[in-house]
């Protein structure tokens, strides 16, 4: 018989081994970086994160079948590369009537930045033939009536800066017939019209990036994607690392990943994931969600007549999300034509969402500033619900604003992406309407999340360099990273617009590779661009909306 002083010890032994051998069979997957989402956000940062780290471990999961289902799917958006040449909204009218150019600037230098990078991804064979997802567009802004005085100094202030050189203007009926036929033909020949336009434009389809971009992730033997896979908890451990439940979209099962760093880029889906991670910095924020319906033809008839994006002026009151445009798109091989949007609501925050959307992220911390802002925004509800009660011949009747002879025969509504507006905190208005892109990351720097909605998808190679700044602040001043972000993006951290022989530079280099339209010899004598007032203006109402569809 055994003794008691040796039964303890064995049934001890054994205890541990088989607790040991549970806890092997049920301890959770370790991983450095959790990438939630398969869009154009998630693909970029995965992308950036395998050239500065390549040992570190990655695993992207997507709730859908496939990835760039949602969003960042071609025709779920405009494929507008926002570089700020035709849309009216990034250069406000100050209150004295000069051109405030600075969010333009803005928004120009980050698509060199975005340009910068994809053509990196092709000379590494990572992104392949360019005409699959960007082909050059000229961009057209086109108005009529009172906005040509706004055009007209629209187009002086652009000329002062080198971003906009080889833009032309017109207030000539002949010529911007020949930049875009369909606009003029069966227009009012007395009608005061204006146009700009810039050959240097493009059309991208962010979901052949993505597709692309995930398509060469997945040759790594540190990456992995996961598709029908929903990350529906967090919570975290002890050393800081993210203990993250994801359930298979498809027979329900539930399975844990321990991630050092997450990266919450799962567009609409993304408030949601940042309210269940319950850091502190979650409760500054609400969404509220706006869709997006588009005239698509595909008639080769009209498509091959068109080659442009047409942007026009919001009609008065109208936040510039109404901004209605004329485009060009190049989408399953082939060249279509779409006009929008016109908003759509509904309240799932993504197009796959659930219609409690709206609902589950609403909570005692966001409930406040959502009702100020409803409040404060009258125009933009007013304009919402005005939207949602259009007709087909309303519809149609917005378009022949833009192409006076079309038919309606040749067009059909189709309902692309939602995006969701945030809403966040401020202690004097109670709660504010952000219409640009918030980066949210906690203080021990292991989680990030891409809330927003503007400028879009355009932006998503210096929004992925924002991220990583913020969550590995050490290793991106390293000389190491540095050194990779700036053989990836020459550029980087320069004001191209102010340095001219880099921006030529830059601008030839990237058309070359991505087979786009030569840019203009850029020569800046004489064009003094105006210089900064001494007081910053305010901005017209109308310049705190930044969003153009
Ligand atoms: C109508 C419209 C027009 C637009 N036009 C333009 C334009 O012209 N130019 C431009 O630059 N931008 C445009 N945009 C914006 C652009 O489409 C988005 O900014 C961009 O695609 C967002 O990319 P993303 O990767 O963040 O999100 P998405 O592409 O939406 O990807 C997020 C992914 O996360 C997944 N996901 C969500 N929750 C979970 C979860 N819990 N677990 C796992 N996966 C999850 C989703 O299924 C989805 O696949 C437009 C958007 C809309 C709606």
């Amino acid at each position: 018989m055994m003794n008691s002083k040796k039964v303890i010890p064995t049934l001890s032994l054994a205890a541990l081994l088989v607790s040991s051998a549970l806890h092997a069979e049920t301890s959770p997957e370790k991983t450095d970086v959790l990438l939630i989402g398969g869009g154009i956000m998630s693909a970029s940062m995965g992308t950036m994160l395998e050239e500065l780290q390549p040992g570190w471990k990655q695993i992207m999961v997507e709730k859908l079948d496939g990835v760039a289902l949602e969003s960042s799917n071609g025709w779920n958006n405009a494929g507008t590369g926002h570089s700020a040449n035709m849309e009216l909204n990034y250069t406000p009218e100050r209150k004295d009537g000069s051109i405030d150019v600075s969010k333009a600037l803005e928004i120009n230098e980050a698509f060199m930045v975005s340009r910068q990078f994809w053509s990196a991804q092709i000379k590494e064979g990572v992104l392949h033939d360019p005409r699959s997802f960007i082909n050059s567009t000229p961009h057209m802004s086109f108005v009529w009536g009172d906005n040509v005085d706004f055009l007209t100094k629209r187009y002086a202030a652009l000329q002062k800066t080198a971003l906009f050189q080889g833009m032309k203007f017109s207030t000539d009926h002949k010529q911007i017939a020949q930049w875009a036929p369909l606009v003029m033909e069966g227009r009012d020949p007395q009608q005061k019209v204006a146009a700009t336009w810039t050959p240097v434009g493009t059309d991208v389809n962010y979901g052949e990036i993505t597709r692309q971009l995930i398509g060469s992730l997945k040759k790594n033997d540190n990456f992995r994607l996961e598709t029908s896979s929903e990350v529906t908890d967090f919570k975290r451990n002890g050393d800081n690392s993210w203990h993250v439940t994801i359930k298979d979209a498809k027979n329900g099962s539930e399975r844990a990943v321990d991630a050092k760093y997450v990266f919450i880029g799962a567009g609409g889906g993304a408030l949601k994931l940042l309210q269940k991670t319950g850091i502190p910095e979650a409760d500054n924020y609400a969404g509220f969600p706006v869709g997006g319906s588009f005239l698509v033809t595909e008639n080769s008839a009209i498509a091959d007549r068109h080659l442009a994006k047409v942007y026009g002026q919001a009609s008065t009151g109208a936040p510039p999300m109404s901004v209605p445009h004329l485009d060009t798109r190049y989408l399953d091989g082939k060249r279509v034509v779409l006009f929008g949007p016109f908003a759509t609501f509904s309240t799932k925050f993504l197009k796959n969402g659930s219609l409690f959307d709206l609902l589950s992220t609403t909570t005692t911390h966001n409930i406040v500033p959502m009702t100020d802002v409803g409040m404060d925004n009258f125009d933009l509800v007013k304009y919402l619900i005005g939207q949602v009660m259009l007709s087909d011949e309303d519809r149609f009747e917005s378009l022949k604003e833009y192409y006076p002879d079309a038919k309606k025969e040749d067009w059909k509504l189709i309902q692309a992406g939602q995006r969701v507006q945030i809403i966040k905190k401020d202690a004097d208005k109670g709660g504010v309407l952000k219409l640009g892109t918030e980066i949210v990351t906690d203080q021990q720097k292991t989680v990030a999340a891409l809330l927003g909605a503007s400028p879009g998808a355009s932006t998503a190679a210096p929004i992925s360099l924002s991220v990583m700044q913020k969550l590995f602040p050490e290793e991106f001043k390293s000389p190491e990273w540095q050194a990779k972000i700036h053989k990836m993006i020459p550029g980087y951290g320069q004001k191209l617009n102010d340095n001219v022989p880099l921006l030529q530079q830059v601008w030839n280099e990237t058309a070359a590779t991505l087979q786009l339209t030569t840019p203009p010899v850029i020569n800046m004598e004489g064009k003094t661009a105006d210089a900064p007032a001494a007081q910053p203006q305010q901005a017209a109402p109308s310049a705190k909306h930044d969003m153009a569809l």
